[in-house]
C-alpha cells in the first residue's frame, strides 16, 4: 500500500512533516519540543506544514502550546477510551489518520511509547522504520529524509533513507535534538479527526497504573554532572563522587560497568542505552571511553577526565584531563573548593 512508484510520480502524494505529540496525563513529554525543532527545520528545506498528532482524552488544550513550538496543524483525536495509552487503539488511529492524509515524513520519540507504537504504525501502513535516530537531515539534492543512528553496537553511524516508501517514519533519541523555541505569536489551526474507534477491538485494557518510585536525579537537566565509571572499583566510590557534585551543585552520572555491577541506578547512566546529556561541566571519572559512552555526553561544554591511564580514549574528547588515581585526586579538588 505505501510503495510509491517513482515511475508513475507517487512520491508528490505524499506531504507535510508530521510529530507525534505524545502526552502523558494531558502534558506534553519534553521530547515533543525537539520533534517540532527538527520537523519545523525539515519543513521549511521542503516548503509544507508541519503537523503534531495529539491524541488522548481532554487535550485539546496542548494544542496552542504545539503551534507556539512551531506546529502548523494540530489533528486532534479525543475518546475518553483511550484515556490511556494502549498500542492497538493508538496505532489503529495513527494509522488512519496517514492513510487519509499521506503525510511525507512522521516523527516519534524514541520514549516506551514511540518505540512501542512506531514499529506497529510501521507495519500497519506498510512502510520503513528508523529507530533511535540521532541526527537527521533533509538531502538537498533528492529532498528524502536522511536518518542517522548508532548501527554495530555503536561502533558505526549508519544514514539509511527510505527510498520508495511513505511516509518516511523515525523515531528520535530523547536528549538529542535542540528543542524548538516558544513563540507565542504564531498561529495554526486545530483539525479534529473523525474515526470511529470500535472500543470492542481493543483487547487490551489498562486496570492500573503503578508509577515507578521517583527518581532522585534528573541527569538531563543537571548543569554539572560529576560520572564515575569502573575505576572506582567499587560502590562505595559513588560516595566521593557524590560528595564532589554535592560541592559543585551537580548530580552524579555513570557509566553502563558500574550500573551493570549494581554499583548504581540505571537512571544515572549516560551513554548510548543510558540518557544523552549535555551538562555545562562533565567530570568523567575512571572511565575509559567507549564510544557508546562518548555517545550521551560528547555535547557537554566542558568536559574534564580524571583517568590513570594517559592513553584513555576519553582525553580525546576532554577539554582538561588529569592523569592519575581518582582516589588521590578527587579529595584534593573537593579540599580545594573548600579553601576557596
Ligand atoms: P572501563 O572501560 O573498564 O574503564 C575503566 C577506566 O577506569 C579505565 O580507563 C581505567 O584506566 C580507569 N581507572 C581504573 N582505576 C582508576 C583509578 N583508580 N583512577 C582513575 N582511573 C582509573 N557504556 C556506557 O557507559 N553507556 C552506555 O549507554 C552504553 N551502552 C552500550 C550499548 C551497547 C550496545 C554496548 C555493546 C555497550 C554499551 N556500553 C555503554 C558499554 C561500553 O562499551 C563500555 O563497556 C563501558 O562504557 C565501559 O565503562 P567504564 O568506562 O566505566 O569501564
Amino acid at each position: 500500500m505505501a510503495y510509491v512508484d517513482p515511475a508513475k510520480n507517487e512520491h508528490s502524494l505524499y506531504k507535510g512533516v508530521w510529530i507525534f505529540a505524545e502526552q502523558r496525563e494531558r502534558k506534553l513529554m519534553p521530547v515533543v519540543y525537539e520533534l517540532l525543532g527538527e520537523a519545523r527545520k525539515m519543513a521549511d528545506k521542503l516548503n509544507v506544514e508541519v503537523v503534531a498528532v495529539l491524541i488522548g482524552d481532554k487535550v485539546e488544550h496542548l494544542s496552542q502550546d504545539l503551534i507556539n513550538h512551531g506546529a502548523d496543524e494540530v489533528l486532534l483525536y479525543e475518546n475518553k477510551a483511550i484515556k490511556n495509552y494502549t498500542t492497538e487503539a493508538y496505532s489503529k488511529i495513527i494509522s488512519k489518520m496517514i492513510e487519509e492524509k499521506k503525510p511525507e515524513i512522521i516523527l516519534l520519540g524514541a520514549t516506551h511509547i514511540g518505540r512501542d507504537l512506531a514499529p506497529r504504525i510501521a507495519a500497519r501502513t506498510a512502510t520503513g522504520l528508523t529507530a533511535d535516530c540521532t541526527n537527521l537531515e533533509i538531502d538537498e539534492e533528492d529532498g528524502k529524509l536522511l536518518m542517522t543512528r548508532p548501527a554495530f553496537g555503536g561502533n558505526i553511524m549508519a544514514t539509511i533513507v527510505c527510498p520508495n516508501h511513505r511516509p518516511q517514519m523515525s523515531t528520535v533519541r530523547p536528549g538529542v535534538m535542540k528543542k524548538a523555541e516558544e513563540d507565542k505569536s504564531r498561529s495554526g489551526k486545530i483539525t479534529k479527526f473523525d474515526y470511529a474507534l470500535n472500543e470492542e477491538e481493543i483487547r487490551t485494557k489498562i486496570i492500573e497504573i503503578i508509577k515507578e518510585a521517583k527518581h532522585d536525579v534528573a541527569i538531563e537537566e543537571a548543569e554539572i554532572i560529576v560520572a564515575g565509571g569502573r575505576g572506582l572499583a567499587k560502590k562505595e566510590g559513588f560516595e566521593l563522587l557524590e560528595r564532589l557534585a554535592k560541592k559543585l551543585g551537580g548530580v552524579v552520572g555513570a557509566s553502563r560497568a558500574t550500573v551493570d555491577s549494581g554499583w548504581i541506578s540505571q537512571a544515572h547512566q549516560v551513554g548510548q542505552t543510558g540518557k544523552t546529556v549535555r551538562p555545562k561541566l562533565y567530570i568523567a571519572c575512571g572511565i575509559s571511553g567507549a564510544i557508546q559512552h562518548i555517545a550521551g555526553m560528547k555535547d557537554s561544554e566542558y568536559i574534564v577526565a580524571i583517568n590513570k591511564n594517559p592513553d584513555a580514549a576519553i582525553f580525546k574528547v576532554a577539554d582538561y584531563g588529569i592523569v592519575g588515581d581518582l582516589y588521590d585526586i578527587i579529595p584534593k579538588i573537593i579540599d580545594s573548593i573548600d579553601n576557596i
